[in-house]
């Protein structure tokens, strides 16, 4: 990016000197989240058109896939690497979640955001989206059913985290608007599958180990949120507690049952049964029963 920092037209138009011009409808009208809570947000009426990062003195890059446009300003070859690994993600859920390769996940494309320092990113995220919020985290999201939007920046000292932050944000993205969008998934299992794809996709993963050591001290302390609260329950990004038991719980999901059952027991939360009646549905069990075989995973497995 130029001087001008990050710069932003609408697409199709281009030399606005350094301008942010943010568009009329569409991008901006969602909810804008930083790594985190993910809320659907109803599309804006009218003709929408995303924003695109203004050619500058660097020029930023473009690579469009089948469901992915990713504009970048980290080096190319990275950049291309990235937008390789969007549609592979695009892929796995799609594999997990049991979705036909015809279905429409959203309309237009999924708009990825590279940027190749925080600054940029920040200064995106203040002059065009307006989120301080989310100029404080390591990526944030918009879901909308139409051209929803993904943004993140590279982080010099751990580049790793770029893919992570990725593939956790698509997740997201995904888990919510499949299957025509449907009832507002729990917080629990948007954190959970999250957090499941993000580890999978780095077997280094750090934060893995130290979710499973962090779980299996809360459980053998009694200290763990009793599902039926947590299930419910809201929890910002800085309570990793919460956090290692979202995870643990769709590590439990998938490991201990299968990945079928798992997407079919989301397909039911969509289309509004109780997470109870899922359950039921879906594991055969109760949620006492859920809850003590976790336990006893969490134990045993960790
Ligand atoms: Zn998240």
């Amino acid at each position: 990016m130029g001087k001008g920092g990050a710069m932003i037209a609408r697409q199709g138009q281009r030399g606005f000197g350094g301008r942010v011009i943010v568009p009329a409808s569409g991008l901006l009208v969602g909810v804008w989240l930083a790594l985190g809570i993910a809320v659907a947000a109803e599309s804006a009426e009218g003709p929408k058109t995303a924003p695109t990062i203004e050619k500058g003195a660097q020029a930023p890059h473009r690579v469009t896939s089948p469901h992915f446009v990713t504009e970048f300003s980290v080096p190319p070859p990275v950049g291309r690497t990235y937008g390789v690994l969007c549609e592979r993600a695009y892929a796995n859920f799609r594999r997990m979640f049991n979705v036909e390769a015809d279905e429409v996940v959203w309309e237009g494309k999924c708009q990825v955001y590279l940027f190749a320092t925080r600054d940029e990113m920040v200064k995106f995220a203040t002059t065009v989206t307006k989120s301080l919020a989310a100029a404080q985290s390591a990526g944030y999201t918009n879901i909308t059913t139409e051209d929803p939007t993904i943004v993140l920046y590279l982080d010099k000292n751990d580049q790793g985290k770029l893919r992570r932050t990725l593939v956790h944000e698509m997740t997201h993205v995904f888990l919510q608007l499949f299957h025509g969008g449907g009832a507002k998934v729990p917080v629990w299992l948007h954190e959970g599958f999250a957090q499941y794809f993000e580890f999978d996709s780095d077997p280094e993963h750090s934060r893995r180990k130290d979710s499973k050591a962090r779980i299996k001290r809360l459980v053998a302390h009694g200290q763990q949120a009793p599902l039926e609260r947590f299930w419910t329950m809201d929890f910002p990004p800085t309570d990793m507690d919460s956090y290692a038991q979202a995870w643990s719980l769709v590590d439990f999901m998938v490991q201990r049952g299968s990945a079928k059952m798992t997407g079919q027991f989301i397909l039911q939360i969509k289309e509004g049964v109780a997470q109870e009646e899922a359950l039921r549905n879906t594991f055969r069990c109760s949620l006492p029963q859920f809850e003590a075989a976790w336990r006893r995973y969490a134990q045993q497995s960790y």
